[in-house]
């Protein structure tokens, strides 16, 4: 069982949360080939060990978080809001 710390709700086990993938993906601009586009989409590395993912808390407060999980061990080293506003206010009243 994985469980997720959610800045804005405390810790939630993980079926509150939607997984939404590889967070560190940068996507092509919007007037990219189609080729760009499919590589961004479909090809994806499939990382053993730390990565950072994007989860959606779609049982809670519904906000996207970047998370950074081991996924050999499912340890979590860190949880941070997805939007970098929202990240850099919550860090300030840390
Ligand atoms: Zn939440």
């Amino acid at each position: 069982m994985i469980r997720i710390k959610c800045p804005f709700c405390g810790e939630r086990d993980h079926s509150e949360f939607t997984y939404g993938g590889d967070g560190s993906i940068k996507y092509p601009e919007l007037d990219a080939s189609i080729k760009e586009w499919v590589q961004a989409i479909f090809f994806r590395e499939n990382i053993c060990g730390m990565q950072v993912e994007t989860w959606h808390h779609s049982s809670g407060c519904r906000m996207w978080l970047k998370v950074e999980r081991d996924t050999l061990t499912h340890e979590i080293k860190s949880v941070e809001a997805a939007h970098d506003g929202l990240a850099k206010l919550l860090r300030r009243k840390q």
